[in-house]
């Protein structure tokens, strides 16, 4: 007799962001740039053929002032590396200037800008983007990110959303402001949300990855004093325990569990050039059964889920 065994739903995703923007807002002469754009773009290669052999969509949030640079260094060879026809690569965007949304009480003080200003930013980075790319953005990475993101501003989720976007990844701290976040916010579940105006957020989960690459930050380990093979293992390590801590919420809520990963690849440059570790990390998410996808690809099914819901609602009334 063939039994059926009933699997109970457990369901996983992590995001696959990479914040694309070396060099930011560093106040870099311009001969000193290239460096640091070259170094980017070969990380970018090689994350691109990594995920394209394991099959998996990312996301690149691209800052407007990097596509224009990088774009006089490599011309039309920058539509290949970031090649939209390619359905498993995802370009958005992180804004033009990575000048800061809100005011951020920690690390340097930097000038923050006024509603009217976001607006203004994301749309040059939109039309950079579209003019280069020839991809109009829908989601954005906000420049440092904020405690519980964009809570609390409605000005500031208007100007998000007026410029285009229908999804921002902006709650990457916790209420410390520190660049490390958990899956829970003392009970509540940090997941993906509606602002009132519709907006969705995607927060991030875990540390930012810059953390690995060596800063010298209260609050953040000295991973530049560590042993290489430690800093290894506490990497992977911290992947793997989001991966099972996410497992557990699963299942206990019969729900799909996102865990939004903030990568660098100027921080990967310098913590996993050759991308060993990235590979440990997606080969234990296939055993676990967790999917990778990009923010977009997660941010539609989100979308499709909320349409059927509120399908059921109306039909039911
Ligand atoms: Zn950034």
């Amino acid at each position: 007799m063939k039994t059926n065994i009933v699997k109970p739903f457990r369901k996983v995703s992590l995001l696959l962001g990479f914040d694309t923007e070396a060099p930011f807002d560093q106040p870099h002469q311009e001969e000193d740039i290239k460096p640091a754009i070259y170094q980017t773009i070969t990380i970018v290669k090689s994350l691109n053929s990594l995920f394209d052999s394991y099959k998996v969509s990312r996301t690149f949030f691209l800052l407007g002032k990097f596509v224009e640079k990088a774009a006089k260094l490599y011309n039309k060879e920058l539509i290949k590396i970031f090649n939209i026809d390619n359905p498993l690569i995802d370009v958005q965007s992180h804004a033009y200037s990575h000048r800061q949304f809100r005011h951020v009480p920690v690390g340097m003080n930097k000038p923050t800008l006024t509603p009217g200003q976001v607006f203004e930013d994301i749309k040059k980075a939109n039309e950079i983007i579209s003019e280069i790319l020839h991809k109009e953005p829908i989601g954005l990475r906000a420049p440092r990110g904020y405690a519980l993101g964009l809570n609390n501003s409605e000005e500031l989720t208007e100007s998000v959303k007026n410029a285009g976007m229908h999804y921002v990844s902006s709650d990457l701290r916790n209420k410390d402001w520190q660049i490390k976040t958990d899956l829970f916010d003392g009970h509540e579940i940090r997941q993906p949300r509606k602002y009132s105006n519709g907006l969705i957020e995607m927060p991030s989960h875990g540390w930012q990855d810059m953390a690995f690459s060596g800063l010298d930050i209260p609050g953040v380990p000295q991973f530049q004093k560590w042993d290489k093979k430690k800093v290894d293992k506490y990497i992977v390590g911290h992947y793997t325990e989001l991966m099972d801590k996410a497992m557990d919420e699963s299942k206990k809520r019969n729900k799909t569990i996102y865990i939004g990963g903030c990568f660098h690849p100027q921080a990967i440059a310098v913590y996993d050039g050759d991308l060993k570790l990235f590979r440990q990390i997606l080969d234990i998410a296939k055993e676990k059964e967790v999917t990778v996808e990009s923010y977009t690809s997660a941010f539609n099914n989100i979308q499709s889920l909320n349409k059927k819901y509120e399908q059921r609602i109306s039909n039911m009334q």
